[in-house]
């Protein structure tokens, strides 16, 4: 009997990026997540389904096993932890990096700077790290208006050609890390499904190959 499989990823740059590598798996969706509703997508291969979630739900479907496999951004996958997860394979997709930022003209508050991030535990680990206390205030987009308006001194975001950050007269001050897509697998369906899996790793890793030798 073929085992199924399901794959959690999320809509946009990573959904665009990594079609073609699924596609060299014989993965081909019969829907397209921008313009249908549908949530669970058939494929071209019958025990291959797709599910089109959040960015930042991809690691607990795969945790929880609600999904054998997923796509997740490092950055996701640093601030949710990894537990029951395996990571096998950077798929060196939707790459960017996780860098502090802040004004250029910026003037030094007295006491605890204060630094405005959805990436709040990646967050407290580099300045950490650096012996730096600062307070840091969760956010949940736009992070580059918080020193803008005087909310932060800082900002922890990714940052892929810095246009954004420019455009808000931001500059990139530290590189905390390089972000890009990857592969992960529930860890018992790693060992259920092994045969599957590893096949499905092995067609993925090899188009990872032949896009960037
Ligand atoms: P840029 O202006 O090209 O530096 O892009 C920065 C904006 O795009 C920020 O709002 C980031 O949060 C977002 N961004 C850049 N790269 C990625 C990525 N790989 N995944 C998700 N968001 C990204």
């Amino acid at each position: 009997m073929t085992d199924t499989l399901t794959i959690a990823l999320s809509k946009g740059r990573i959904y665009r990026e990594a079609l073609p590598l699924l596609a060299a798996a014989g993965i081909v969706p019969q829907d397209d997540p921008e313009t249908s509703r549908k949530l669970i997508l058939d494929t071209r291969r019958p025990e291959v389904k797709l599910v089109v979630i959040r960015a930042a739900d991809v690691p607990t479907y795969v945790q929880y096993g609600a999904a054998d496999l997923g796509v997740a951004g490092k950055d996701v996958l640093m601030e949710h932890g990894g537990d029951g997860l395996y990571e096998p394979l950077d798929l060196r997709i939707a790459r960017c990096r996780m860098m502090v930022a802040g004004r250029r003209d910026a003037k030094r508050r007295p006491g605890r700077l204060r630094v405005a991030t959805k990436y709040v535990h990646s967050t407290r680990r580099h300045f950490a790290a650096r012996g730096q206390q600062v307070e840091i205030i969760k956010l949940y987009g736009s992070m580059e208006l918080a020193p803008l308006v005087g909310l932060a001194d800082l900002i922890v975001d990714l940052v892929d050609t810095g246009n954004t950050l420019r455009a808000n007269g931001l500059e990139p001050l530290e590189h905390i890390a390089d972000i890009s897509s990857r592969l992960i697998v529930n860890t018992a369906s790693m060992k259920m499904k092994h045969a599957a899996v590893k096949a499905l790793v092995a067609k993925l890793a090899a188009a990872v190959e032949d896009r960037q030798p």
